[in-house]
C-alpha cells in the first residue's frame, strides 16, 4: 500500500490543521508558508496525484473544487471584484508542484502580478 501524502493526514485529522472548510468532497486549510496574507489551500478527499491525472469519473471532484474556491473567498471577504482572489494548480515539476496530492492554492489579499513567476 503507497504512503499516504501529508494532505491526505490532515484530510483524515492525523495532523492537526484546523479546517478552513468542508464539504463531502473536499477539505481546506491555510497553507503553512503562506505567498500572500490569505493562502489557503483546497484539496479533494479522494487522491488525484495532479491535475493532469484526474478521469472522467473525477469530474465532480473537480467542479467541487472550484465552488469551494467560490465559497471560502466569500467566507473571508475577498469575493468582491473590487478585492480579488487567485486560483493556482501546479501539475509536475517545471510548475512547482512539491506534494503530489491534487490541490488548488487559493491565494489573495496583496496585489498579485501577472505573468506569475
Ligand atoms: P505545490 O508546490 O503546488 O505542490 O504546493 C504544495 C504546498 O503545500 C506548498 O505551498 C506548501 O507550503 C504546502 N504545504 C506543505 N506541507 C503542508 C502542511 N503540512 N500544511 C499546510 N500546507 C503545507
Amino acid at each position: 500500500m503507497s504512503e499516504k501524502t501529508i494532505f491526505q493526514e490532515i484530510i483524515d485529522r492525523e495532523i492537526p490543521a484546523p479546517l478552513v472548510y468542508e464539504d463531502d468532497l473536499v477539505a481546506a486549510f491555510n497553507d503553512v508558508n503562506p505567498q500572500a496574507p490569505t493562502h489557503v489551500l483546497i484539496v479533494p478527499k479522494k487522491l488525484i496525484p495532479r491535475v493532469g491525472e484526474a478521469v472522467a469519473d473525477d469530474q465532480a471532484t473537480l467542479g467541487a473544487l472550484l465552488l469551494a474556491a467560490g465559497k471560502i473567498a466569500d467566507k473571508l471577504g475577498i469575493k468582491d471584484r473590487s478585492k480579488g482572489f487567485r486560483l493556482v494548480i501546479n501539475h509536475g515539476a517545471d510548475a512547482g508542484e512539491s506534494v503530489p496530492h491534487l490541490h488548488v492554492h487559493l491565494l489573495a489579499g496583496r496585489n498579485l502580478k501577472w505573468p506569475p513567476g
